[in-house]
């Protein structure tokens, strides 16, 4: 994935209005790079032939609902990343980090909690799952960095076993390593060929072009899209696809429409108005 400072700058210029978000990500990116070293330890305790097994039989690698993983160094990341919301909301901060600290079963039921709803990374920034100060807007950012501490982990186990997953020609709409509903859809390459790509772990696998990742669905009557904007400016690589039979809707780029490689982290945040008005219609 490309994450250089370049990178930054680039999407930095190219979308202003954005300007907050895409800070915010660069201190995730700086510390999950920082702490590199650490990220290597496998928490997850998965052989490759359990790994082979489980996709064979249509199940994801990791399901964190259930499975149990160390929570040692996710834990220790995440207290790190406290320090994003540290300079504007120290006391809310400060709150959390003594829950955490001092409860040793706190971070897991967080992470427990938000494993266990159904919405895409997209849809849970949105969403504040922690009540300590109603009117702390950086609250919303607790499940994002919740979902960050586990991603270096869940990232290497997807670089451990690529091989292992493109073999096992997973054809699910969710991710074969962690579970969660995949958050875009990319099309690639000249043939259009299209993936869908999961932020939590990094993971990409092929997909129908005509199929909704949430439910199935293949009727084409059932499938459509909308874009925003002009066709012909820079929103013309992004489409809404949206299915009427579950209501449900996924971001599409089309990464052939771009200059550059596109890293889908920031891609995700710069579409958010497209979220927006996909559940003003009423898709989740
Ligand atoms: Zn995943
Ligand atoms: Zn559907």
């Amino acid at each position: 994935m490309v994450n250089t400072i370049e990178t930054f700058e680039r999407y930095r210029k190219e979308f202003p209005h954005y300007l907050e978000f895409i800070e915010t990500l660069q201190q995730i990116v700086l510390l999950r790079n920082e702490n590199v070293a650490a990220h290597k330890k496998d928490i997850f305790s998965l052989t490759q032939s359990d790994a082979i097994q489980k996709l064979k039989e249509g199940r994801p690698l990791i399901n964190l609902h259930n499975d149990l993983f160390a929570d040692q160094e996710p834990e220790k990341y995440f207290l790190k990343l406290l320090s994003i919301t540290e300079k504007d909301h120290p006391e809310a901060t400060a709150e959390l980090r003594k829950t955490i600290t001092t409860d040793e079963n706190a971070y897991r039921d967080l992470i427990t909690d938000l494993f266990s709803r159904k919405t895409s990374l997209a849809q849970n920034k949105n969403q504040r799952i922690l009540n300590i100060d109603e009117h702390a807007d950086h609250l919303d950012l607790i499940p994002l960095l919740l979902h960050e501490s586990l991603k270096p982990f869940f990232s290497q186990l997807t670089k451990d076993l690529k091989q292992v997953i493109e073999n096992s020609g997973w054809s699910q709409g969710i991710c074969p390593a962690c579970s969660r509903p995949a958050d875009l859809s990319l099309i690639r390459e000249e043939e259009g060929k299209r993936s869908l790509f999961c932020l939590q772990c990094d993971c990409e696998w092929p997909y129908k072009r005509m199929q909704c990742p949430s439910c199935g669905e293949e009727d084409q009557q059932k499938l459509s899209y909308f874009t925003l904007g002009d066709t012909d400016d820079k929103d013309a690589k992004y489409r809404v696809n949206i299915c009427r039979q579950c209501q449900s809707y996924i971001k599409n780029i089309d990464t052939r429409k771009s200059k550059n490689e596109i890293n889908p982290e920031i891609e995700n945040l710069i579409t958010l108005h497209l979220d927006l008005q996909a559940m003003k219609e009423g898709f989740q």
